[in-house]
């Protein structure tokens, strides 16, 4: 690894150097109203980035995992019936998460590379007549595979079915990358984490409730202690936490919505757009394929690439990181071996992302795959003058 070189991972992802100053603050009283002055935009922040006008926002010391479980504990009880697609590793350890806590889950097994299947989800609910299942996990952006799923289409087979179980998407690495709509989709829980679209350090669970989901919770009997939005509640109210808040992270937190919501969240959306294109076209250029089955799945914020039959995936990783000092994602589970990954969300340039081609290709052609170099870069170079980015002048 090089310090000097940017990641591509899908997560931890590139810091703003403005975000990572944020982070390192002197330490304050966690009790005193300079505390509310972090706590109150950060909520306030995250609740428009997710599009919702009354989501109640949940901030803990914790990661996306700390967030699925918080989705979980506080809403449901020993037993209950929950209905997930497995279509990568991250929407499986979901899954297993939820078999953990003593859940029965309906898993519907789906291709690795494909989206979730609403219409499988709308047959199942609408012959779930006595309301049985209680929760439907969505995984908006599995990061295993680079595939994105329509939200929205969940929602309409909830509703085709007429069936009141609650919404929980996992947003991890989508949400402040990709278009997430709260409100508009009828979400009951949105997940995300503070190390990807948020651009900070691993160590914050990031998540949204809606009032449905609150009231859920009233009478939701899982064990939770550390989780407990009602504790966490009344720690806000009296302006703080039920137990010492991060508080540095959550500065960088108040400052990475604030870059995010001043460069305008559609803005945002296109820039993960215009990166991501960048990078398919050098895939397509390379003669290779994406994991993700086709164009509506395909994710903005990172690719799981295909190798041939017979090569190990994972070479490259080791590779990029032995020679270059760059990291690449690793594929994980069903496709380890058969997929690399390159993340391409939170802070890149044009510039970064053509650095990242360029020794993905040196790596290529160092294990002897026939890639020509050069051919990746320059797909992705047309792509980006032929659509040039918006003004980065004022862009930290
Ligand atoms: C990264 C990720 C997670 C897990 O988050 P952690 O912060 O590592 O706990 C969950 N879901 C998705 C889709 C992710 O990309």
């Amino acid at each position: 690894m090089s310090f000097q070189n940017p990641v591509f991972i899908p997560g931890p992802t590139n810091m703003p150097e403005a975000v990572r100053q944020a982070c390192n603050m002197p330490t304050i009283d966690h009790r005193s109203p300079t505390f509310g002055n972090i706590l109150h935009p950060c909520i306030d922040g995250v609740r428009k980035v997710l599009k919702s006008d009354s989501a109640w926002i949940y901030i803990f010391p914790s990661t996306g995992t700390g967030g699925w479980e918080t989705a979980l504990s506080n809403t449901l009880n020993s037993g209950d019936k929950v209905l997930a697609a497995r279509n990568g590793m991250f929407s499986h350890r979901w899954i297993d998460m939820c078999q953990r806590h003593g859940l029965d889950v309906q898993v519907v097994e789906t291709p690795w590379g494909q989206g979730l299947p609403a219409d499988k989800y709308e047959e199942i609910l609408t012959a779930d007549k006595n309301h049985e299942i209680k929760v439907v996990l969505a995984t908006h952006n599995e990061t295993a595979t680079g595939v994105k799923s329509d939200i929205a289409a969940v929602r309409k087979a909830l509703d085709a079915a007429g069936h009141p179980a609650l919404l929980f998407v996992d947003g991890v690495s989508s949400i402040a990358s990709m278009d997430f709509r709260f409100d508009e989709w009828g979400v009951d829980i949105a997940v995300t984490g503070s190390q990807k679209g948020f651009m900070l350090p691993a160590g914050l669970a990031i998540v949204g409730f809606s009032e449905k989901a609150v009231a859920a919770s009233k009478s939701a009997t899982l064990p939770r202690t550390f989780f407990d939005i009602a504790d966490m509640q009344k720690g806000y109210d009296a302006n703080g936490f039920p137990f010492t808040p991060p508080v540095g992270l959550m500065n960088g937190l108040k400052l990475s919505l604030d870059m995010l919501l001043e460069e305008g969240l559609e803005n945002v959306f296109a820039r993960h757009y215009r990166i991501a294109e960048g990078v398919r076209q050098a895939v397509s250029a390379w003669g290779l394929e994406l994991c993700a089955t086709s164009p509506e799945v395909y994710s903005d914020t990172v690719s799981a690439i295909r190798t041939p039959d017979g090569f190990n995936a994972t070479d490259i990783v080791s590779h990029a990181a032995d020679v270059y000092g760059v990291a690449f994602g690793v594929g994980l589970g069903e496709v380890a071996g058969k997929v690399f990954r390159i993340g391409h969300l939170g802070s890149l340039t044009d510039v970064m992302t053509l650095s990242g081609l360029g020794a993905a290709e040196m790596c290529m052609a160092d294990l002897g795959l026939n890639i020509k170099l050069g051919s990746g870069v320059a797909a992705a170079q047309e792509y980006y003058r032929a659509n040039p980015a918006a003004s980065r002048k004022n862009a930290a």
